[in-house]
């Protein structure tokens, strides 16, 4: 049987930037990375919008997502392109939301400003709707817009290659094609009575069942996202998360692509990543097709569930996202839909962030909610700081975080204010 130091399962960003930071804080390991698809970053990490925030409420959030951009940043700076792009994020606010103290929090906290409503207007939006359709669909009233101009947006699939290639040059091992069917449980010390492991012997993972043949390793740390109960489940260990649908079409307009030339923030003709009032969808600018990629974080009404290969329902967007688009933005009234594709959050309900924990010599890296590009780079800190056992993790910047802030049982992260 094939054996190594340490088997990561998963190598969409969270696996890759956990890997990454696992073999640089220990170069003589020997780490396997499997993926149950062709290449990495085929998962969840391909149908990313990837728009990148700092401007949370939270501690834990704002350290995971501000550490994570400088080092993104740094990277872009030093010649290797993410298709960063720092266009800023545009939250469009009713007057109770702009007055509120999560604004003035994060006014203070970090690189914002505000925007007035002729601002907006300028820009192609509808801040006063329709009264009677506002009446109906919840619409509410534009008064200003946060501005968050250390924001913006980047390409998944480069940052995946990033991390990709600089674990090819530290020598670690991929496999792809390769689905992990299941994790083998046994005793640590070895009796060979039938029925092992019982319920007095200690217990660890001992290898992997894999469509490939088994493989063994003395660690093993899972970045699986919503696939992780599938594995976990059978151990008797709860993910603590759910799959959630989000689905994404893409929009091509006249008005669409002039929108998409408007500069709010930043040093580039691009338009901010703007999120509506009311029903929070998200506008996220493609500059290169300069097309809206539109989506909607769905909450109470979108069923929990996985499916293997999802699509985009055609008529969601008509019915749903369309109808409140076009009175908020005419440019969307006569929108084509290029492209749609969907995907799943791993959702942790608790608070919507990274869930690690250990279990015996199996770590856990989870729960990303709709928001693990931005936090990768921290995750894989803390993944690498867990799978060593130390208390700390030091994010890019030298900030400090406890490991345990971000497991279950002594889990301590703020509810986030600002949700979309
Ligand atoms: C539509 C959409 C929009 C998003 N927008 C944003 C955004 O704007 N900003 C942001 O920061 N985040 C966003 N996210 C979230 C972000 O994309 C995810 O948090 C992130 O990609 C999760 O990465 P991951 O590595 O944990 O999961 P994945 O990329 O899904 O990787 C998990 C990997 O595990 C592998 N795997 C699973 N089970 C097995 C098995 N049994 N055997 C072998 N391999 C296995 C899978 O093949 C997969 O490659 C969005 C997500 C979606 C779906």
């Amino acid at each position: 049987m094939e054996k190594y130091d340490l088997v990561v399962v998963g190598a969409g960003i969270s696996g890759l930037s956990s890997a990454y930071h696992i073999k640089l804080d220990n170069p003589d390991l020997r780490i396997c990375i499997l993926d149950k698809w062709g290449t990495y970053a085929q998962g969840n990490t391909a149908k990313s919008d990837a728009a990148f925030r700092d401007v949370f409420t939270s501690d834990t959030n704002y350290k995971l997502a501000s550490a994570s951009i400088s080092f993104y940043k740094d990277i872009q700076d030093k010649g290797f392109n993410l298709g960063m792009h720092s266009n800023g994020y545009l939250f469009l606010m009713d007057e109770e939301r702009l007055n509120s103290e999560a604004v003035k929090k994060i006014l203070k906290r970090v690189r914002s400003k505000i925007i007035t409503r002729e601002e907006i207007a300028d820009l192609g939006i509808q801040v006063e709707p329709d009264p009677e359709a506002s009446k109906i669909m919840n619409l509410r009233n534009i008064s200003g817009g946060l501005v968050g101009e250390n924001c913006g947006i980047l390409e998944p699939d480069l940052l995946a290659s990033y991390y990709f290639q600089q674990l090819n040059k530290l020598g670690a091992v991929f496999k792809f094609n390769t689905k992990v069917e299941k994790l083998n449980l046994a005793p640590r010390s070895r009796l060979n009575f039938p029925g092992e492991p019982f319920i007095w012997q200690d217990k660890v993972v001992e290898s992997l069942h894999t469509s490939a043949g088994d493989i063994s390793a003395d660690q093993f740390l899972l970045a699986t996202d919503v696939w992780t109960s599938d594995l976990l489940s059978p151990l008797g260990i709860d993910a603590f998360t759910q799959p959630k649908k989000v689905q994404v079409f893409q929009l091509q307009s006249d008005g669409i692509s002039k929108m998409i030339s408007r500069r709010v923030t930043g040093s580039e003709d691009i338009f901010p990543f703007t999120i509506l009032p009311g029903p929070a969808i998200d506008l996220r600018p493609d500059p290169k097709s300069k097309t809206f990629w539109v989506s909607y974080s769905e909450g109470v009404g979108r069923a929990f569930g996985l499916e293997e290969d999802p699509i985009a329902e055609a008529e969601y967007y008509s019915n749903n996202l369309h109808t409140v688009l076009r009175e908020y933005i005419p440019a969307f009234h006569d929108a084509r839909m290029l492209a749609s594709w969907a995907g799943f959050y791993s959702m942790n309900n608790m608070d919507g962030t990274y869930v690690l924990e250990k279990y015996m010599n199996l770590s856990v890296v989870n729960g990303s909610s709709g928001s693990g590009i931005m936090k990768a780079d921290s995750a894989g800190r803390l993944a690498s700081a867990l799978f060593s056992g130390r208390e700390k993790a030091k994010l890019y910047g030298n900030t400090e975080i406890d490991v345990a802030d971000l497991g279950i049982t002594n889990r301590n992260v703020d509810q986030e204010e600002l949700i979309i």
